[in-house]
Parts: structure tokens; sequence; C-alpha cells
């Protein structure tokens, strides 16, 4: 079984997201998505963590091949517990070149039999990001599109004015 991990945040899920873990399954016999629970990202989480799986499950009910999970442990020890050989993550613009290649080279050094694979991000959603999605929806502009219809309704949940 050739199972891949794609690990994010994922507070909410974007289109850029579901495009990467929908051409991961393409590339995998099975791949799990694993949600980190990140309570000090950017002053903690707008969604909490089984609201972030929820909307994952919902937006990739269309992947038989894909399952949502929650980890708070060490990435390498998350892909090893559900037997994953080969971590996946998107590659946008530059800027997540240093970060990502600084991770991609500790989680080497934690545990060297898993392998880190970048695939990279359409034009279209190459500026698109979690953090960009929920300062735009919080000031009450229009999202659809850049996130998938659920987040976009349970981001108006959340916010109110969002449209
Ligand atoms: P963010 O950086 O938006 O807070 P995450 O921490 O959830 O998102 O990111 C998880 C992974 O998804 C990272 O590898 C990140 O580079 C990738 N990713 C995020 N947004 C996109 C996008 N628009 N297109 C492709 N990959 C993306």
């Amino acid at each position: 079984m050739n199972r891949g991990i794609v690990p994010g945040t994922f507070d909410p899920v974007t289109s850029g997201h579901l495009d990467i873990i929908e051409r991961a399954s393409s590339l995998f016999d099975d791949v799990v998505v694993g949600v980190a629970l990140s309570p000090e990202k950017n002053g903690g989480p707008l969604f909490s963590p089984e609201e972030r799986v929820a909307l994952i499950e919902s937006a990739t009910a269309h992947l038989s091949n894909v399952s949502v999970r929650a980890f708070d442990t060490l990435l390498v020890d998350f892909a090893e517990e559900v037997g994953a050989s080969v971590i996946v993550k998107g590659l946008r613009a530059m800027t997540d070149f240093e970060r990502e290649f600084q991770m991609a080279a500790l989680n080497w050094r934690l545990d060297s039999k898993v392998e880190t694979m970048f695939i990279m991000a359409i034009p279209e959603y190459m500026y698109l990001s979690s953090s960009a999605v929920k300062e735009i929806a919080a000031h009450g502009g229009a999202v659809r599109g850049l996130v998938p219809d659920v987040v976009c309704d349970a981001l108006s949940r959340k916010l109110r004015f969002a449209r």
C-alpha cells in the first residue's frame, strides 16, 4: 500500500489545498489528510479541529481514497502511525520555499525513511492562503471559488457578514 500524507493546519481548507489533495489522491493508493491542531498559529485557529476535519471530509467526499485525521504529534511520528511513507506538501510562490525546505530537512533528520514530496500550486492558487481567505471574509469580501462551497457557508456562519 502506497500511502501519502497531506499535512496542514487547514484553517480553513482552501481550493488550493483541495487541488493538492486531489492531485495526491491520483498519485497514491490512498491519502491521509493530517490536520495539525496548531493552537499557537496566528493567535489560534478560527475553526476547531473537529470543524476543520469535517470541512475537509465534505470537500473531499468525491475522493474515495482520501481520509482525514487530526494530529498533535511530530509529523514524522504521525506518518509512521498511519503507515505513510511520503509527506506531500503544496508549494506556492517563493515565500513557501525557505520554510518548507527547512521543515523537509528537519523531518529527514528526525526520520530519513519518510520522504517529503512537493507539488507545485497551480498559478490560479499560487497566492491563495487560509489567512488571506479569513481576512477577505472578515471584511465582507467574496471568497466563493477561493474555498470549497461548504467552507464558504461555514465562514458565513462563523463571521456572519462573509459573503
Ligand atoms: P496556510 O499556509 O494557508 O496556513 P497550511 O498550513 O494549512 O496553510 O498549509 C498546508 C500545506 O498546504 C503547505 O504545504 C502549504 O504550502 C500548502 N498550501 C497552502 N495553500 C496552498 C495553495 N493555495 N496551493 C497549493 N498549496 C497550498
